[in-house]
């Protein structure tokens, strides 16, 4: 993402931010607290190259709010990734734990690099000596990473295992998203993907949409877009698009979801895919069908294109896929847009469930995860419908009446130190 774009994704939470506690009676204190960053904190560090040379890499770890409990939020390893990107990506953090009502706040942090060129070893110099520096930062009872675009389970190991070295002794807790095998929680890989299947299920049935045969459009093939697609091809969806950044394909009588997965992971794309008609990116958000699932980056469905969208529901598996602008065009065209702080809560859900796990050392089954998080989601989607329902407005407003309301209640609660 350019500077600017970056600059203007944190305007706008602050905005819509600002906007919804003009609605409503809000403590003055929450509006002025969300506006800023809590904790902005910017590196500049070395790592040794395979060949030899040393390059200076910047790094990010901002805590936007951790009123209602420790800062949470994934790494993003980009070669855009600006600080406002992170500060924006930060603030949904803090709304979305609010939504989800577990006990966190909300953090981001970023490497601008590109992950893609990097060895594998010169991958781990670069996270251990990025973990190093944010150290001074993050800790199970201060600031919890997670993974985001770009890192992965083996990334999170790196930073467990230098904060660990720095401390002395194993503290599984400080990220979640880990390998199973060093304090893992079964369950995680899986669990954005299964919030948006949840959050599609609840939709469907609010809209009357039967969801065996209902129609899907799914905008990017990694964690979340593939685990989305397969779980609801299993609840008898028919997925007709499926995308990655190199393009997408398109069959309207449904595209064989095994065998575009094992293509995808043998020849690192979904294009040229047998009985499926080659498609842009572009031209799968404006498919008809009845739910469009942007889950690959932001700012996909825009005002240019807003208006020539024909799905009736859009499940926001990507954080910020939609521009306020196209917001206001999918809503007067009767599009329920399920946002992406409600139906991608499904990570951060888990990661809470991980982190519980770790403090108590005592690990839960995959029933039992999947069950807190089936429940926590139901939850959170009823009070949103209800929020919307009754006052009138479409579920991303909704969404945020109700972290607003949670985060303005602790606030007062807390008061303003000393
Ligand atoms: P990922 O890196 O596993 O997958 C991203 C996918 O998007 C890839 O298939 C990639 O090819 C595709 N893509 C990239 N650029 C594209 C473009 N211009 N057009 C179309 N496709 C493109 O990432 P992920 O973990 O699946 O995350 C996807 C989105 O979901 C991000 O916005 C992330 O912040 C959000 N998210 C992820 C999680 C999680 O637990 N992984 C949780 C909440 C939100």
């Amino acid at each position: 993402m350019n500077k600017s774009v970056g600059e203007q994704a944190f305007k706008n939470v602050v905005k819509l931010i600002n906007d919804v506690c003009d609605r409503m009676d809000i403590a003055e204190i929450c509006r002025l607290k969300l506006g800023q960053c809590e904790r902005e904190l910017i590196v500049h560090f070395p790592v040794k190259m395979d060949d030899g040379g040393v390059k200076i890499f910047t790094g990010f770890r901002i805590v936007h709010s951790d009123t209602r409990g420790p800062g949470k939020g994934g790494i993003r390893y980009h070669p855009d990734v600006t600080l406002d990107e992170v500060r924006a990506l930060a603030a949904l953090m803090t709304l979305k734990t609010a939504v989800a009502n577990v006990p966190y706040g909300g953090a981001k942090g970023a490497v601008i690099c590109n992950p893609k060129v990097l060895s594998q070893n010169e991958l781990e110099r670069l996270t251990r000596r990025y973990a190093a520096e944010i150290s001074i930062l993050i800790g199970p009872e201060s600031d919890i990473p997670a993974p985001d675009v770009g890192t992965n389970p083996q990334v999170m190991a790196w930073i467990m295992d230098t904060y660990s070295m720095g401390k002395g002794y194993s503290v599984p807790a400080v990220v979640t998203g880990k390998p199973i095998e060093i304090g893992g929680s079964v369950g995680r890989f899986e669990a954005t993907g299964r919030s948006c299947m949840i959050g599609a299920l609840l939709a469907a049935k609010r809209l009357g949409i039967n969801i065996r045969g209902a129609t899907i459009a799914v905008q990017g093939l990694g964690n979340v877009g593939a685990v989305t697609a397969k779980l609801l091809a299993r609840e008898g969806c028919c997925v007709i698009a499926i995308s990655d950044s190199k393009g997408g394909v398109y069959n309207p009588k449904g595209l064989d979801l095994n065998g575009l997965l094992a293509q995808k992971r043998e020849e690192g794309s979904v294009i040229g895919f047998k009985d499926a008609e080659t498609i842009t990116n572009a031209e799968l958000l404006e498919l008809q069908c009845d739910i469009l699932i942007p889950a690959a980056i932001e700012d996909q469905i825009v005002e240019t294109n807003a208006g020539s969208v024909k799905a009736r529901i859009i499940i926001e598996g990507a954080n910020g896929p939609t521009t306020p602008e196209a917001d206001r065009i999918l809503i007067d065209k009767g599009i329920l847009v399920v946002p992406d702080i409600l139906a991608n809560m499904g990570g951060v859900v888990v990661s809470y469930l991980e982190w519980v796990q770790d403090l108590q050392s005592f690990f839960w089954d995959e029933a039992q995860v999947n069950g807190y998080l089936q429940k926590i989601m139901t939850n959170a989607f009823a009070e949103v419908s209800g929020i919307s329902q009754r006052e009138k407005v479409d579920m991303r407003i909704a969404a945020y009446m109700l972290a607003l309301h949670r985060l303005a209640v602790a606030m007062t609660m807390r008061g303003v130190f000393p």
